[in-house]
């Protein structure tokens, strides 16, 4: 059986903080000082906002950087495609091609109903070759592309916008000069000189990260990115500590089973039984390790 979407295996939710270590540029579109492309943006009522979907980014070229290592895909993701960096060689590519797609059905249907059209099939029939087309496509995606989605598939992992809650406004930003950089002779500009917004390294960001119906493997690759995220080690691979690092606050998680009826009305009831993070994390990760060593 393959968890994709249609039916809910299990809900996890990671919740913790993130404190700022260097200050964080503010400005949609452009490069923020921590990598984060989309920079920082701001809440109606002044709060600093990192969307969510920057810092998936962030979890997502680590991800597609660390998953290179042979060793690392056979030890975690044993039987699975490589992670495919999508800019690149893209997995499930064959699928990318609705002739390729079509074959596939009109394949499956002779095999089943020993007929090529389509149009004769009962609804029922053709649910089912879409149903085992969905699953097929979903076998041939890697695991960077399972969690974070692409052109086939939604991915398994949300990000709300993280937002520091509460807290003295003053102590968010600071102001500072810039001069605009001419494109043409890459010279300063006096004439575009401009005030730019920094947020304060010690801002506290709390965030949540939910991911539905994860496989093992996906278990452990997930940790291994927001643990290098948590501790601040580099997670756009660029500048070793250069984003934060783990706020005061206790990191959660919580591990929902749609099998567990208990634990499934907990959910719904906002009432998860949390569990300590760090000790999933090396659970999780010793549960790879080789035995008889
Ligand atoms: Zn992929």
């Amino acid at each position: 059986m393959s968890l994709m979407h249609h039916t809910l295996d299990n809900v996890w939710t990671i919740r913790g903080e993130l404190e700022l270590t260097s200050p964080l540029h503010i400005g949609a579109g452009e490069r923020g000082m921590i990598g984060l492309d989309a920079g920082v943006l701001k809440w109606p009522d002044g709060r600093p906002v990192i969307p969510g979907s920057s810092l998936k980014g962030v979890l997502r070229s680590f991800l597609e950087t660390v998953a290179q290592n042979d060793a690392l895909h056979t030890l975690i993701s044993p039987n699975r495609p490589k992670a495919c960096i999508v800019t690149d060689e893209p997995c499930g590519r064959r699928w990318r091609n609705k002739e390729q797609r079509d074959q596939w059905r009109k394949n499956r249907s002779e095999e089943l109903y020993r007929t090529r059209d389509l149009a004769e099939l009962a609804e029922e029939q053709k649910a089912r070759i879409e149903q085992e087309l969905a699953e097929e496509i979903y076998r041939s995606l890697c695991p960077v592309c399972r969690l974070f989605g692409n052109q086939l598939f939604a991915g398994k992992l949300s990000i709300p916008d993280l937002v520091p809650e509460g807290g003295d406004p003053t102590d968010w930003y600071d102001v500072r000069d810039g001069v605009g950089i001419d494109r043409d002779t890459r010279t300063a500009k006096s004439s575009i000189k401009y005030d730019f917004e920094l947020v304060n390294p010690g801002v506290v960001f709390p965030l949540t990260i939910r991911a539905v119906n994860l496989e093992k493997d996906e278990q452990g690759w997930l940790l291994l990115a927001v643990e290098a995220l948590r501790r601040g080690a580099d997670p756009g691979g660029k500048r070793p500590g250069a984003w934060g690092r783990p706020g005061t606050g206790h990191w959660r998680i919580s591990r929902v089973l749609s099998s567990d009826p208990k634990a499934v009305l907990s959910h719904y009831l906002g009432r998860d039984q949390e569990e300590d993070y760090e000790l999933i994390v090396d659970q999780t990760m010793q549960s790879f390790m080789p035995t008889g060593r």
